[in-house]
């Protein structure tokens, strides 16, 4: 059976995606065909079609389906696969691990050495098409490993469930899981974005006490109390050291930029936790003042999809959401039509809202 479908394209590095009809390969025995929903537009989509990763060989290649933020209905289970069924409303992560190798044994999944980043389950004109990041979500079904797939509950609308994949994943894991913010205490977040509002958004659920936003984009700045932001300031470091004299408990870097890198290091107090998430080109480089921050015994995190742990984590954020304790309807700016994507593109290029969904 040949399942035709219409899928957004990028032919190559620097053009936008083009929607054509493409056809699905069968679905083997661990994975799973999904009828997407919605999915979110992120940074890390426009800049591989922009071609910022070019310079990284071969790992963000072309042509290639983007979209990684999907949320959507199994329509067909592979011969191997329990625990779904078709009519199960699922979102797809981005971890696509084993579940077996050393970094799944140590509870960081999003490590894991059999991850698949470019999988080819698109076919046009007889040649595979890479999936980007494993999923493959502008279009309108597409094919993942089983584990990739967590369902979600009735009530959760799925173009809310998409933005647990990557944005509300990286942002709220990067702060409960990987900073472990604690009760009372400071939190400065840099940059905010879908991913950095979900930031603040981790950090309120983890009950720190003061929540300060450096963002310049004042459309931006003026969402961001409704997240649980206490103070929001322009990008003004001065402005956020005297409300802070002597430094942030914990600093989240998510503008993805080197000089904001710099800026949050020297933002945190003594002692304090740096994480940083968001990702720049990969020619970018940040500079540490190295005795300040060996005797300041700072603490330096990166971040990947918050290491995020698909099956505990997911199910929590749904509950969450259902209870009012995740706001995320809030951080939906506006959904288009997939035929309309390339405007989620340019949105997401001008930091225009939050995030913009493409509903199919
Ligand atoms: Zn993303
Ligand atoms: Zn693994």
């Amino acid at each position: 059976v040949v399942t035709t479908i219409r899928a957004a394209v990028v032919e190559k590095s620097g053009t936008l995606p083009e929607i054509q009809e493409v056809d699905l390969v069968d679905v083997g025995g661990d994975e799973v065909l999904v009828r997407l929903a919605a999915t979110g537009v992120c940074h890390t989509d426009v800049g591989w079609a922009a071609g910022d990763y070019d310079a990284l060989e071969g790992a963000f290649p072309f042509p290639v389906i983007l979209g990684h933020e999907s949320a959507g209905v199994v329509e067909e289970v592979g011969a191997n696969v329990t625990h779904l069924r078709p009519g199960d409303r699922v979102v797809l992560t981005l971890a696509h691990h084993c579940g077996h190798c050393g970094y799944c044994a140590r509870g960081t999944p999003m490590l894991c050495d059999q991850r698949v980043q470019n999988r080819t389950r698109h076919i046009r004109d007889g040649l595979p098409i890479v999936q980007g990041h494993g999923t493959g979500g502008f279009a309108e079904a597409t094919i993942v490993r089983a584990v990739s797939a967590i369902k979600v509950p009735a009530d959760v609308p799925l173009e809310v469930a998409a933005l647990l994949g990557c944005a509300v994943a990286t942002g709220v894991g990067a702060a409960v899981n990987l900073a472990q913010v604690r009760p009372g205490s400071t939190v400065a977040v840099i940059g905010a974005g879908g991913v950095g509002v979900s930031v603040v958004m981790g950090a309120k659920l983890a009950g720190a006490e003061r929540i300060v936003v450096l963002e310049p984009n004042a459309d931006r700045r003026a969402q961001v109390a409704a997240f649980g932001a206490t103070d929001t300031l322009g990008a003004d470091e001065a402005a956020a050291a005297e409300l802070e004299p002597h430094g942030f408990d914990y600093v989240f870097e998510s503008a993805g930029r080197g000089d904001t890198m710099e800026m949050a290091v020297r933002l945190a107090r003594k002692g304090g936790t740096v994480t940083l998430i968001g990702a720049p080109p990969p020619d970018v480089s940040v500079t540490l003042p190295a005795l300040d921050f060996v005797a300041s015994q700072k603490r330096l995190l990166g971040c990947l999809t918050g290491n995020v742990h698909p099956d505990i984590d997911i199910d929590a954020y749904c509950r969450l959401y259902l209870r009012g304790e995740l706001p995320l309807d809030r951080l939906v700016s506006a959904r288009i039509p997939f035929d309309d994507l390339h405007v989620g593109f340019q949105r997401t290029a001008d930091g225009v809202g939050l995030r913009t969904v493409v509903v199919f």
